[in-house]
């Protein structure tokens, strides 16, 4: 197998113009190490918050040239497996999540994490390892890695762990794909601007999906197809999921419009990934029994 490290090569933001630190071919499955969102800059509670360098925030290690994916593809990123070191970090600060005009200073918190168990003083939460940062390069300029997009980028939507596959629209040759800013957890909004940031590995199967076009990312589970959208605000980014995934379904059924819109409304769910990012990000969850009901297949 092959493991691409973070010395290869990083990035700050998804570009097309940049070169690929590796080409591989599609069907390939590789593990690729990256630092925590801080670029590993805080590990002990001593690291003064404020004396980090900020330039060097959300690396995400890549692009991957992946062949055969051209611009209208899909890229078809299975999520094999995500190990993640030994402690995770919190940071929290004015102007940063939503609680941002009530706190006066940066503060950091170091994380240990333990048999699936992030320990938060004498509290135990449940690992819930995702990834925060995974996306390709965007269609026109390029775009930092702490803005999600059409492209993907910073969703921080938690669906995104071990066993989902996305689906990106592809705006460039070869992709670019690139991932980083692993989270050991984070709830839907991850409020404070922070999941718990760990360093790690992730294995992924990348694919290239030819006669199918998306506008913005999808994901998939053992249990349902989702549609996920980034816009300037939730609202905007809920609506557009919905409709995104009403269409699809629409135009690949036998139902009219109107009968798709109804059924959606009974069983679709519109969810918050996260509500602190410079773009909002929601996605509409469709349970995968109601599509084998109605013999719709979103990528045959
Ligand atoms: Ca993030
Ligand atoms: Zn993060």
């Amino acid at each position: 197998m092959t493991t691409i490290g973070y010395n290869e090569g990083i990035i700050y933001e998804f570009n097309k113009v940049h070169e690929p630190i590796r080409t591989i071919p599609a069907g390939s499955t590789v593990t690729i190490q990256t630092y925590d969102c801080f670029q590993n800059q805080i590990q002990s509670a001593d690291t003064e918050v404020t004396a980090i360098d900020w330039n060097k925030i959300n690396p995400a290690t890549g692009p991957l040239y992946v062949e055969g994916a051209m611009p209208g593809d899909v890229l078809k990123v299975k999520i094999e497996r995500i190990d993640i070191g030994d402690q995770g970090v919190m940071v929290v600060g004015p102007e940063l999540g939503v609680m941002g005009h009530a706190l006066s200073k940066m503060e950091s918190k170091i994380l240990p994490i333990k048999d699936d168990l992030v320990l938060f003083n004498d509290l135990q939460i449940p690992v819930n390892k995702m990834i925060g940062v995974i996306g390709v390069a965007p269609e026109g300029e390029g775009v930092n890695c702490g803005t999600p997009g059409a492209h993907g980028g910073n969703m921080d939507n938690k669906m995104v762990t071990e066993g989902a596959t996305l689906y990106f629209p592809v705006f460039a040759e070869g992709a670019l794909f690139a991932l980083g800013d692993l989270h050991a957890a984070m709830g839907d909004g991850e409020v404070s601007v922070s999941g718990v940031e760990v360093a790690g590995e992730v294995t992924v199967t990348l694919d290239v999906i030819k006669g199918v076009s998306l506008r913005h990312p999808m994901l998939e589970n053992e249990k349902a197809f989702t549609q996920i959208v980034s816009a300037l605000t939730l609202d905007e980014a809920a609506k557009t999921a919905a409709v995104e995934m009403i269409e699809r379904i629409a135009e690949k059924s036998s139902l009219p419009v109107s009968e798709v819109t109804m059924l959606m409304s009974a069983v679709g769910q519109s969810e918050i990934c996260q509500i602190v990012d410079p773009l909002m990000t929601a996605r509409f969850v469709v349970p995968k029994w109601v599509l084998s009901q109605l013999d719709v297949s979103i990528f045959e």
